[in-house]
This record gives C-alpha cells, sequence and structure tokens, in this order.
C-alpha cells in the first residue's frame, strides 16, 4: 500500500487531488483498514441524502470509504464519488463464502461505470487468519478477476486485524 501511494504521489504530483476509493461489503475490514493505515484523521459523514461514507484526506490523496451492497436507491449518489478516481480498492471478506458472489456481482457493477473506466483494482482477499478462509486464488477465481479485460488489477492476501498484508503492494 506504501509503495502504491508513493507511486501515485509521483505519478500525479502535478494533479491537485488523487482520488481512491475503497469500497466491499459491510464487515469485509474497510475500516479497520482504513486505521490500520494511519493516514490521518478519518472523517465519517453522511453526505445529503443519506449513505455513510469514510473519508481521509493524506497529503494529495482522498480516500473515501463505503459499504457497497444492495440499497439501490442510494446507488446514483455514488456517482459524486467516482469523478477522477485513480484507484478502487475492492475490499473482500475471504472466510464469507455465502457473500462471495454478492460481491463479485457488486465489484463488476462497479467497475462497469465509466468513470472507473481507467481506475486501477487493488482487491485485499481479507481475513486470511481466519481458519478456512477461501486462498487468494479462489478469491480471484470467485471474483472473476482473470476475465476482466483492459483492467489493471492486483489482488493482495491480507489480515487487516493483524496488520498484514497492507503495507506490502
Ligand atoms: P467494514 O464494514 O468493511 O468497515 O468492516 P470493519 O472494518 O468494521 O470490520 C468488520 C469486522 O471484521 C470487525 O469485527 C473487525 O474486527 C473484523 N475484521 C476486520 N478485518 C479482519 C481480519 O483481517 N481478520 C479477522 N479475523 N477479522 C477482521
Ligand atoms: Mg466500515
Amino acid at each position: 500500500m506504501g509503495k502504491i501511494i508513493s507511486r501515485l504521489v509521483k505519478q500525479f504530483l502535478s494533479e491537485s487531488k488523487v482520488r481512491i476509493l475503497m469500497v466491499g461489503l459491510d464487515a469485509s475490514g474497510k475500516t479497520t483498514i482504513l486505521y490500520k493505515l494511519k493516514l490521518g484523521e478519518m472523517v465519517s459523514t453522511i453526505p445529503t441524502i443519506g449513505f455513510n461514507v469514510e473519508t481521509v484526506d493524506y497529503k494529495n490523496i482522498s480516500f473515501s470509504v463505503w459499504d457497497v451492497g444492495g440499497q439501490e436507491k442510494i446507488r446514483p449518489l455514488w456517482k459524486h464519488y467516482f469523478k477522477n478516481v485513480e484507484g478502487l480498492i475492492f475490499v473482500v471478506d475471504s472466510s464469507d463464502k455465502e457473500r462471495i458472489s454478492e460481491a463479485r456481482n457488486e465489484l463488476h457493477r462497479i467497475l462497469g461505470d465509466s468513470e472507473l473506466r481507467d481506475a486501477t483494482l487493488l482487491v485485499f482477499a481479507n481475513k486470511q487468519d481466519v481458519l478456512g478462509a477461501m486462498s487468494v486464488d479462489e478469491v480471484a477465481d470467485k471474483l472473476g478477476l482473470h476475465a476482466l479485460r483492459q483492467r489493471c488489477w492486483y489482488i493482495q492476501s491480507s489480515s487487516s486485524k493483524f496488520g498484514q498484508g497492507l503495507y506490502e503492494v
């Protein structure tokens, strides 16, 4: 993660702001990751018509984080956060086999947004510490990552609870 951030910083030094979105189903570990990264003060807000967004501004990078899944009504509101996104981080609970197909659907739906056409995708196959968790390969497979065309993506094994895998990227 450190390397990704510094690379992005270098790459976009001339630009005023780099935007990274971190999304995933609820309880996948996003908030834990955000805390573990210790990027600065995290602010939790419910903008205008209500979905909870956590944001952290770190140097010229802005992180926005929220839960995806269900919530058809609020989806149109996400658009606002899709503008100028350089990196999409998708967090998966590798131990949640029941909801992996829901995670897959959400991921592909988000990736289908034209605003995110050029965004790099980083997937955290999180909760690797849980006994019986799906392996990184299995998560990649179940998410259909190999079927992605013209998308720069990377999947990283992580255990945000123990701070593992977050800094290696
Ligand atoms: P969010 O809804 O995606 O923001 O998920 P949270 O960060 O709130 O985490 C949901 C729950 O999963 C919390 O109880 C966390 O402590 C736990 N959790 C997060 N990451 C991990 C992990 O890597 N391993 C394990 N075992 N639990 C985790
Ligand atoms: Mg959260």
